[in-house]
């Protein structure tokens, strides 16, 4: 049987923020465990939470990015259950009035519709070694906005890839917009992902099943063609699915039932005594708006009409925030977009892929590419003296003419050596002469090449070379 698949996306992203979202604890990854705490986010007796507002304005940055409609009056509720990782047996947390409803994604060639954004606070972590479980509050009170896409509207995420581009682009934005670091390895970003099959045509919804707490872009493609999978077989054998919380095991790349699912009403959320409502003026929305960096739809454009690189080159360059403002700082000294694109998207981005870093300062660089562009340095020696200076301090111009490999056809020395492969070759040469084959030109020229270790230009040798055998 033919089925409708629907997928709904549940996104968590930690705010890049100094402090906490209702204390003034460091914000901080990698710190000693439970050395950024404090009453408030552990909850002891009496301890009054005070809002970050700058995390309000993350949060609203966020919504702005995606074209959402912003929540004058947002209400902050609590989310009540436990969990040893949650000292204070609740969360607050957002259900009635969130602070951004009614964005959208474009996703290929969908606009993807979304609920909400609300902001919240992180729980603690906890730490398994061995038998043992550790239990680290630091993480707790990290504000965390959560992202809830609107699966009972159209169109729908159907399928593994539609749901990566979609966390994907969002990563992107959220990044540029400044409002999320997103590095997926240390958790600030995770995904609960929901999914449901309908006989293909129909119009009412099939039983949910919920996936929590993803991590990796890798295993939440695979969770989802598994869980696609696993529901067709059952619907096709007859049988129904179970609404109910799924845990996926990477390594052993299968899923199995958590627990059958709970409803907003299991938690009593209730209005957060302790926490005013936030109001939110037009000045602030406008002001916000304002702050806005350049996002990556809009620096696409400019890229491919502006620069005139290829729809490809953009995207591989703006993947990486990183690489495009380096991309940016290049440009700035040498306004040679093309030139310095083709740099990045071969040496630069193979060196950073690979795990080098980010190892060239743009001066370095940008003095390579503008020497290869004006002839100074072969092409091939300045890509291995490259990989030779990256990640060292080295000025790379004393270097490169330390190390002689700058290109200088007008001396002798050229000459001489054009010179004498003509009379070592001379054999060669005869033959040419008879058979005018380009492939025996070209074997002198590499000689050439060979005995000024690169140092030439190939295109001039072999321009000099047909002058001087009479072409
Ligand atoms: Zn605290």
């Amino acid at each position: 049987m033919q089925y409708d698949v629907i997928i709904g996306l549940e996104v968590h992203a930690e705010l890049k923020t100094k402090s906490k979202c209702f204390c003034s604890c460091k914000n901080e990854y990698g710190s000693s465990p439970n050395t950024n705490c404090c009453p408030v986010c552990v909850g002891l007796p009496g301890a009054l939470p005070v809002l970050n507002k700058f995390a309000v304005e993350q949060t609203i940055k966020a919504g702005l990015a995606l074209g959402f409609e912003i929540n004058r009056t947002a209400i902050f509720e609590r989310k009540n259950y436990f969990y040893p990782d949650l000292s204070k047996a609740y969360q607050i947390s957002q259900l009635e009035k969130p602070i951004c409803i009614n964005g959208h994604l474009r996703v290929f060639d969908k606009d993807i519709p979304i609920n909400r954004i609300h902001l919240e606070e992180d729980a603690g972590k906890l730490v398994h070694s061995g038998s043992e479980t550790f239990v680290d509050y630091n993480r707790g009170g990290v504000p965390l906005i959560e992202l809830v896409t609107d699966a009972l509207k159209e169109p729908h995420m159907e399928s593994a890839d539609e749901a990566i581009e979609f966390l994907t682009k969002l990563r992107q934005i959220y990044i540029y917009a400044g409002v999320a670091d997103c590095e997926l390895e240390k958790g600030q970003m995770r995904a609960d992902v929901n999914i449901s099959l309908r006989p293909k045509g129909s119009k009412e919804f099939g039983t949910k099943v919920e996936m929590k707490n993803l991590m990796g872009f890798k295993s939440i493609h695979a969770a989802i063609k598994y869980e696609i999978a696993r529901q067709k077989e059952i619907l096709d054998d007859g049988g129904k699915i179970e609404q109910e919380t799924r845990k996926w095991d990477f390594d052993k790349g299968e899923s199995f039932a958590m627990r059958s699912k709970e409803n907003a009403e299991d938690y009593r959320y209730f209005p957060d005594p302790d926490l005013l409502a936030v109001e939110i003026s037009d000045e602030d929305v406008a002001r916000l708006k304002k702050s806005l960096p350049p996002l990556p739809d809009e620096i696409k454009k400019k890229y491919m009409s502006e620069y005139g690189l290829s729809e490809y080159d953009t995207d591989v360059i703006l993947a990486d925030k990183e690489i495009a403002d380096f991309y940016e700082a290049c440009l700035a000294l040498y306004p040679q977009p093309k030139s310095i694109a083709n740099w990045f998207t071969t040496e630069v981005l193979a060196r950073v892929k690979g795990g080098a870093g980010l190892g060239i300062s743009k001066e370095n660089l940008v003095w390579l590419i503008k020497a290869v562009d004006e002839k100074k340095i072969q092409r091939l020696s300045a890509k291995e003296f490259l990989a030779d200076i990256w990640g060292t301090d080295v000025n790379a111009e004393s270097e490169a003419k330390a190390r002689g490999i700058m290109a200088d056809l007008s001396s002798d020395f050229v000459f001489e050596i054009l010179d004498k492969v003509l009379k070592e070759k001379s054999s060669v040469v005869e033959q040419f002469k008879r058979e005018k084959d380009e492939k025996i030109l070209n074997f002198l020229v590499g000689q050439v090449m060979k005995e000024t270790r690169g140092k030439a230009n190939a295109q001039e040798v072999k321009e000099k070379l047909k002058e001087k055998l009479g072409i």
